[in-house]
């Protein structure tokens, strides 16, 4: 029987086979949800969906695209901003 933190469904269990041939139930950390866009919400790419001490040990142009607003706003969302400026 596993420990009582184990029972509920914080970790997601991963079935693992051994060497030996017998199979083990792992409890492991779920992974954080994939970034979004501040504005419109929808799913930003070139951010991992690591857990925060994979993240701290990873290079900071991994973690985001190289550009003004990455990680925070989507492409689309970026260029309209940018041409609203432009217009003021
Ligand atoms: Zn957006």
């Amino acid at each position: 029987m596993p420990r009582g933190m184990y029972k509920s469904r914080t970790f997601r269990r991963v079935k693992t086979r051994l060497p030996g041939g017998s199979t083990v139930t792992r409890f492991l950390q779920r992974k954080p949800k994939q970034a979004h866009c501040a504005r419109c919400g929808v799913e930003l790419h070139g951010v991992p969906r690591a857990l925060p001490s994979k993240m701290s040990t990873m290079a900071k142009t991994y973690k985001r695209p190289e550009r003004a607003f990455g990680g925070v706003l989507c492409g689309r969302c970026l260029r309209d901003i940018i041409k609203l400026e432009a217009r003021e």
